[in-house]
């Protein structure tokens, strides 16, 4: 049985940020990574044509392996593309490859091209079921990222302790707004995680109070550490809770899913 609390119904999560280099690929991996690791059942959506977050779980994503551009473009069944993550017990990833940068171009002339994912899982969950599906999101806000936002229930923005921290977060809350009047009422932002904090500055205390004021529901307490083993963690293949469980960062990781976990899906914006 799961150490962590089940939810009610599948939680659908979209890591987003439209900044660059935040931590949203570090933080969609090590949070499934723990949800898993808690005993609950993840699937991980890399929409990311960079493939940072296949390349992290270790999974297969050479050009021309099934992934998210066939389920987006060619409507291949979510089954058919998902590959297990083969150092995570019950973590699944719908890996991307850089076929997936044509998607964008693929998908313009499409029916329905803003709905495609939300599609996709709709029919995977009439046959299955995992607790957590977290999408990873390429920092710009075009097709890709609208997919993502159209199949997600919950927003979670990793925010950088860094200047202009919160500049990038305004765009995004503004699209959000836009797809929630249009494409679906559902979205909320349930999740602000801050990242890459250094303790030993004073802007990265001023930048996660300022964020604290803006979001105070949705800033989870545990925040993640700038370090070394979670940057070096991707290049074998790992995840930091696999790569080194008793490293600062893995204990914030695995502090944050269980967080997510708790306290559950808490209405806001
Ligand atoms: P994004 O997906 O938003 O572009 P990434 O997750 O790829 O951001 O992170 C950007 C860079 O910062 C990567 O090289 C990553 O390894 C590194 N990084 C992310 N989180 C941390 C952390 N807590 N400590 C140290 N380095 C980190
Ligand atoms: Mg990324």
């Amino acid at each position: 049985t799961p150490s962590l609390p089940q939810p009610d119904a599948p939680r659908i999560m979209v890591v987003a940020n439209q900044k660059g280099g935040v931590g949203k690929t570090t933080t969609a991996v090590n949070i499934a990574a723990g949800l898993a690791q808690g005993g609950l059942r993840v699937l991980l959506i890399d929409v990311d044509p960079q493939g940072n977050a296949s390349t992290a779980l270790n999974v297969p994503h050479d050009e021309g392996t099934v992934g998210t551009y066939e389920v987006l473009v060619d409507q291949l069944p979510l089954i058919d593309a998902v590959a297990r993550c083969p150092e995570v017990p019950g973590l699944w990833v719908l890996p991307a490859t850089i076929d997936l940068a044509g998607a964008e171009i693929g998908l313009v002339a499409a029916v329905s091209r803003e709905t495609r994912l939300r599609s996709a899982l709709d029919a995977f969950f009439d046959d299955y079921y995992v607790d957590y599906v977290l999408i990873d999101c390429p920092p710009s806000l075009g097709l890709l990222t609208l997919n993502a936002l159209v199949a997600a229930h919950e927003i979670l923005i990793p925010i950088q302790c860094e200047y202009y921290a919160l500049e990038g977060v305004t765009q995004l809350l503004r699209t959000i707004d836009l797809v929630k009047g249009r494409l679906n009422d559902g979205l909320m932002l349930s999740t602000v995680i801050l990242t890459m904090f250094d303790g030993r500055t004073k802007l990265a205390s001023q930048v996660a109070d300022e964020v604290r004021r803006h979001f105070a529901r949705e800033t989870l307490e545990t925040v993640i550490p700038r370090s070394v083993r979670v940057a070096e963690a991707p290049s074998f293949g790992q995840t930091v809770l696999t790569y080194q469980y008793a490293s600062v960062g893995a204990q914030a990781y695995v502090k944050a899913a269980g967080e997510i976990a708790e306290r559950g899906v808490t209405p806001t914006i």
